[in-house]
């Protein structure tokens, strides 16, 4: 029997709000920052760490902290940048005199970073006194630096689709990405070279907001010309989705909370239409019908047969 993973809490990754939560977090300790010292208690997370690591990051001053899709890029000066992937339960805790935060916070039992736990890989000192910690219980997260003007051809980063907010992702390009598309749309928008940052959780609501089944297929969506009605409704609600999720901090499955913890943050999950809900009714009034469950690549979509057609 195949076990369907996405449902399994310990299973659930940090998605784009969650990593916008942890950039913001960052953001506030490191900018204009010098990092003095980089320790590293492991060779590799779920990949080695590149061989210059420490003394590429070591003495340099931190210029910005950006995310692209679920990527964490901390610019740093002399044309370095460093990139952390969070895989499923990686985190960073921001330790020193006063502060304690966590932005992105797991409730599955994994501590946070202290400097001198088990599963602190990588303790940053920040020439302030501050200590940024990324711990990592189960080390699917990983990080690489590379020359910032190579950024755009780094093998995790060239391929990319574009961000699903509305600064970068307009009808006309959700249009062209789907054209001639044979994936049903639940796998094209899962698809990161399509669109970047949409996981399971967050296409679910999207295809609802739409009115689009998830088993239609994304050519037929994207018609061969000009913008259907269709694609102009999806792009609103992609960025709709993605905004209240970020705003919300992330989706706040059980693995993960905002920053310090807060249960309050996590507003968006309670707020599903459709993910998770089968067999409960439709929330909308004017429909009786149910909402279904399939499975579709090895996960699961969650739709309305009678409001997504
Ligand atoms: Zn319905």
């Amino acid at each position: 029997m195949k076990i369907n993973t996405d449902l399994l809490p310990s299973q659930n990754m940090p998605e784009l709000p969650e990593v916008e939560t942890v950039r913001q977090g960052l953001e506030i300790h490191l900018l204009d920052t010098k990092i003095s010292k980089v320790i590293l208690n492991r060779d590799d997370l779920r990949f080695p760490f590149p061989p210059n690591f420490i003394s590429e990051l070591t003495g340099r001053t931190v210029k910005s902290v950006r995310r692209r899709a679920k990527y964490l890029l901390i610019s740093l000066d002399d044309n370095l940048t460093w990139l952390c992937h969070l895989g499923m339960t990686g985190r960073w805790t921001l330790i020193g005199d006063g502060i304690e935060s966590t932005p992105g916070k797991f409730s599955n039992g994994a501590p946070v970073g202290t400097g001198s736990g088990p599963h602190d890989w990588v303790i940053i000192h920040l020439e302030n006194g501050k200590q940024a910690v990324f711990s990592d219980h189960r080390r699917f997260g990983y990080m690489d630096c590379f020359k910032s003007t190579e950024e755009k051809q780094h093998r995790l980063l060239k391929n990319l689709g574009p961000e699903p907010t509305p600064s970068e992702l307009t009808p006309e390009i959700l249009a062209s990405r789907l054209r001639g598309k044979k994936a049903t749309i639940k796998s094209a928008l899962l698809n990161q070279n399509n669109v970047a940052g949409l996981g399971n959780i967050y296409v679910c609501e999207i295809l609802f907001r739409s009115g689009i089944s998830p088993k239609k297929i994304a050519k037929n969506i994207a018609g061969k010309t000009g913008i259907p009605k269709k694609i102009v409704l999806m792009t609103s609600a992609i960025h709709d989705v993605i905004i209240e999720a970020i705003d919300a901090g992330g989706s706040t499955l059980q693995d993960f909370r905002g920053i310090g913890g807060d249960e309050s943050i996590g507003y968006f999950s309670h707020n599903f239409a459709v993910y998770d809900r089968q067999g409960e009714e439709c929330i909308n009034s004017e429909c009786n019908a149910r909402i279904k469950r399939i499975t579709q690549s090895n996960r699961s979509s969650f739709y309305c047969p009678n409001c997504q057609r």
